[in-house]
């Protein structure tokens, strides 16, 4: 039989890919994740995009950039520093982009660095296609619409009509795995083939530093050794469910979602 064009990620599925340490585990093995994300200007992001990442069994969380007052003051277990990626020492996996404002320069360094690269939300106007496309690690774009929209020079209302060929589209051109955010979430590889769906989310998600959360989580799954493909929608599959557990019946901020990961994670294994 044919190829199915999309297929969900089964609840089985994920518990068998979640990385979970055994007795000769250390944090290196269990992977670092780098997050070079936020802004004088959107300081935030970087908080949240940590807050994902120390929930998605990484052994440990690096930031670099503006914001590590604001991260170390509220994740003090964060390796905090202020030079560039590339002199930032041992990272398994790098999420680049969320609140990073006009930082072209960071964006770039990271795309260059030879281990997974997860580019998100600003990292996505700020990178180049060309140098995305020359990487020979494993790369996750992660769009929402308006973002892939403005990825592929078409209109909001284009992708959100066609989402199974906007995201075929986008990974194609980049080379890359992307997700496709939404009320689903669509994850595609760059040679074709079924492209995973998830649907465990919640309205109550569409508030703002939500994808900053989901960022840092799928990272701390690429540096975990999980592929892009994998990291992308078992970590779609975890906010989801995040989402529904923090907003139960009632608003819940992007925090909040973070702080259900955990939860999310017990009720998969
Ligand atoms: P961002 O737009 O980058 O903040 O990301 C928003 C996050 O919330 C993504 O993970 C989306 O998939 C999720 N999300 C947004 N709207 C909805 C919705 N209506 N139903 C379910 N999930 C949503
Ligand atoms: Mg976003």
């Amino acid at each position: 039989p044919a190829e199915p064009e999309l297929a969900a990620l089964q609840h089985a599925d994920v518990a068998r890919l979640l990385p979970v340490p055994g007795a000769e585990s250390d944090k290196y093995r269990r992977g670092v994740v780098g997050i070079a994300a936020g802004s004088a200007r959107y300081p935030g992001a970087a908080v949240l995009a940590v807050s994902g990442a120390l929930r998605g069994g990484a052994g440990a969380v690096r930031y670099v950039g503006p914001a590590g007052d604001a991260v170390i003051a509220r994740f003090p277990e964060t390796l905090v520093s202020d030079q560039g990626p590339h002199k930032a020492g041992r990272v398994q996996a790098w999420v680049t982009g969320p609140g990073a404002g006009d930082d072209a320069g960071t964006v770039a360094e990271v795309v260059g660095e030879d281990v997974p690269v997860l580019i998100d939300a600003d990292g996505l106007r700020l990178a180049d296609r060309d140098a995305v496309r020359a990487r020979t690690a494993p790369t996750l774009m992660t769009p929402h619409a308006g973002e892939a929209a403005a990825l592929l020079g078409v209109d909001r209302e284009e992708v959100e009509g066609a989402r199974l060929p906007a995201v075929r589209e986008l990974a194609a051109r980049y080379g890359a795995t992307v997700l496709l955010k939404g009320s689903t979430t669509l994850v595609a590889d760059p040679d074709g083939g079924t492209v995973r769906v998830n649907a465990t989310g919640t309205a109550w998600l569409a508030t703002a530093g939500s994808g900053d959360v989901l960022s840092g989580l799928a990272g701390s799954l690429l540096a975990s050794g999980l592929s892009a493909r994998d990291a992308g929608s078992v970590a779609a599959y975890l906010h989801g469910l995040a989402g529904r557990f923090a907003a139960d019946g009632a608003p819940a901020g992007a925090h909040d979602v973070a702080g259900a990961i955990p939860r999310a994670w017990r009720d998969v294994r």
